[in-house]
């Protein structure tokens, strides 16, 4: 099940008026759990409901209430149907067509800011179709402008949104200016991307990425990063309006966008104060909290002996600020809010006052909780990854990987999706730059060969969650299994694997070789099919010459033995052998070895391990 690639669409509904519709959707329906609306005429399904009265009618019902609709219907009803509820693309869910062959889907309506781009090529992954996006962006191999930043939880300003997507689309100069957040989504762009990241006078249309308001007398759109922290401090039972104002009021005089606060930041004491925990919920401002302790420790511009004696801090709006932003220094310095006009209503108190300070972080709040995808993606070719592996990776922000397996999986990748290859030693800080930003909110599929969880990137991606003390929740782990080597391998030759067998790596790096010899030995003797991982290394070539010898000390000569070199690949090798004809130097690092077990037999060119069904 894989419901949390699609929470961001979700509530999600589906229609299909004719029986193969119903058929083909039903099944991807309930793996959504997305309710499958049908006339009255069809027969109904597990998750199907019957929808009264006419199609129109009924969609009218669910347009607003819905994020995604999938219709098993011809483009042009669909087209009718949707015309007089559209009302904008900020609010219309993302509509999706599944073409009734089963061969495409089809992303019709609010591809961009509705999802219906994603959610296409989702759902394609899910049914194995092929995803049609009309869309100029991304046919330019580039991420929509009006989406750039919403990975990293940027808001999205004021601006002609429509005509600097124009402008991209024609070909034609933007110029990008960012002096908060993340630059993460540069590195996904091709090439030949229209950005100018440098002052070009010609320039006609402009990307502003910061926490400041900006006029520009050139076509202007803007995104904010949450890069901001206000520190709050204020009475016991100060009304939230007057924080609000407060707040407002200095981000107004320094040209702060208010769509640019990560969250308020301010004393533990504070949890509870109604005002501000209202103001934060209004807002989905996240309140982090903290100790005097914590606080009297950052140095401040404006120290308080009044607070200290009250609090056991010279500071909380300063220091708080600095402290959850991560920084030294303040962007707005403390300012004291009084309010004008105390009425009954606000405060009984003349003269109530609200102190605010902003610090701006280095790194943006994301107001996302992080994935991590384990994901396995197979021997090689592409039909060998599961869809649910397909729609994983397809599904991530971030894709991490040896770069030979990157490479493999390149015809998945889509368009502002960032790719982080590493050299095969680097499992280490592959796991970690996964971690850390699945921590950061994003979503992160890290990509192992075979299975992830053979000898892959799953288990060391748990042992250093682990080791941060992870909660087992967040970030949410997922793990999508893959075609081993050893399946891999075995296909090619037959069904070796028939009965009970065993897996060994013959790489010392992680295991001492006194172990390995052990483990060969006593597989040999048990009589298992064995298959050999990490038979060889450029440097490591003693160690298939042992196992050799082992397991001809337990096995007879004849025994049927198979090299398979890149299974599944364009320079895929295979060679049937006999233990003791066996040659170790005709092995590499690509090779799986597989040592039949004593009744394994070679049969025109196949090699068969017997299960018994036959009798001996
Ligand atoms: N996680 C992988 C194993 C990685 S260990 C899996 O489940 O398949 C690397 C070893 O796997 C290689 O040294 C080789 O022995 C084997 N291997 C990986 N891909 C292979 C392929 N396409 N053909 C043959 N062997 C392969």
């Amino acid at each position: 099940m894989n419901f949390s690639q699609f929470q961001s669409f979700q509530p999600i509904a589906a229609i299909a008026t004719t029986p193969q519709a119903v058929q083909q959707l039903q099944p991807l329906c309930q793996r959504l759990n997305a309710i499958l609306w049908i006339p009255h005429t069809l027969q109904p399904l597990p998750g199907t409901q019957v929808y009264n009265g006419s199609l129109s009618d009924h969609l009218a019902t669910l347009w607003s209430s819905h994020r995604g609709l999938i219709f098993g219907l011809a483009c042009g009803a669909v087209v009718r149907l949707i015309a007089p509820l559209l009302q904008h693309k900020f609010s219309d869910p993302a509509v999706v067509v599944w073409d009734q062959t089963g061969k495409f889907v089809i992303s019709l309506c609010s591809g961009h800011q509705g999802g219906g781009d994603q959610l296409t090529r989702l759902v394609a992954r899910q049914l194995n179709a092929t995803p049609i996006i009309t869309g100029a962006s991304n046919a330019l191999g580039l991420l929509g402008v009006d989406l750039l930043g919403v990975p990293f939880g940027w808001r999205r300003g004021a601006g002609d949104w429509t005509e600097v997507s124009a402008a991209v689309a024609r070909g034609e100069r933007v110029q990008v200016s960012q002096d908060a957040g993340s630059s993460l989504w540069k590195t996904a762009l091709p090439a030949d991307h229209p950005f100018d990241f440098n002052p070009n006078p010609e320039a006609k249309f402009h990307i502003c990425i910061s926490s400041q308001r900006r006029v520009s007398d050139i076509t202007q759109v803007q995104w904010f990063p949450r890069v901001l922290w206000v520190g709050v401090g204020c009475e016991r039972n100060t009304p939230r309006t007057l924080i609000e104002t407060a707040i407002q009021q200095v981000l107004k005089q320094y040209h702060l966008a208010e769509a640019a606060i990560a969250g308020i930041a301010t004393l533990d004491i504070k949890a509870d104060e109604p005002g501000l925990v209202e103001l934060c919920q209004d807002r989905n401002w996240p309140l982090r909290t903290f100790s005097p302790e914590v606080l009297r420790v950052r140095e401040v511009p404006n120290p308080s002996q009044v607070v200290e004696a009250e609090v056991g801090t010279p500071s909380v709006a300063e220091a708080a600020a600095l402290q959850a932003a991560g920084v030294k220094t303040l962007w707005v310095s403390k300012q004291i809010y009084r309010d004008p006009l105390p009425t009954a209503s606000t405060s009984n108190r003349i003269g109530q006052a609200v102190t605010v300070a902003i610090a701006q972080a280095e790194q943006e709040y994301t107001g996302r909780t992080g994935h991590l995808f384990l994901v396995g993606t197979g021997p090689g070719e592409l039909d060998q990854i599961t869809p649910a592996a397909q729609t994983a990776i397809v599904q991530a922000d971030v894709v991490i990987g040896y770069s030979l397996y990157l490479d493999l999986i390149k015809p998945l990748l889509r368009p502002g999706q960032v790719v982080e290859s590493y050299p095969i030693t680097q499992e280490r800080q592959r796991g970690e730059r996964a971690i850390d930003l699945a921590q950061w909110g994003l979503t992160v599929a890290v990509v192992s060969s075979g299975d992830c969880g053979i000898y892959g990137m799953a288990g060391l991606v748990f042992e250093q969650l682990r080791a941060r003390g992870w909660d087992g929740k967040t970030p949410a782990v997922q793990v999508f299994p893959g075609i081993s080597a050893l399946q891999a391998a075995a296909s090619r030759v037959g069904a070796p694997l028939m009965h009970d067998f065993c897996a060994i790596s013959l790489s010392d790096l992680l295991t001492p070789w006194e172990v390995i010899q052990n483990r060969l030995k006593a597989a040999a003797q048990a009589d298992f099919v064995c298959i050999l991982y990490n038979p060889r290394s450029r440097t490591r070539t003693e160690q298939l010459y042992t196992a050799k010898r082992i397991f001809l000390d337990a096995r007879s000569g004849h025994t049927p033995v198979a090299m398979v070199r890149s299974a599944y690949r364009v320079d895929e090798e295979i060679t049937l052998t006999t233990l003791e004809q066996f040659n170790p130097d005709h092995v590499d690092m690509l090779t799986t070895v597989i040592i039949g077990n004593q009744s394994t037999d070679i049969y025109e060119n196949w090699m068969i391990t017997p299960r018994g069904y036959l009798g001996q």
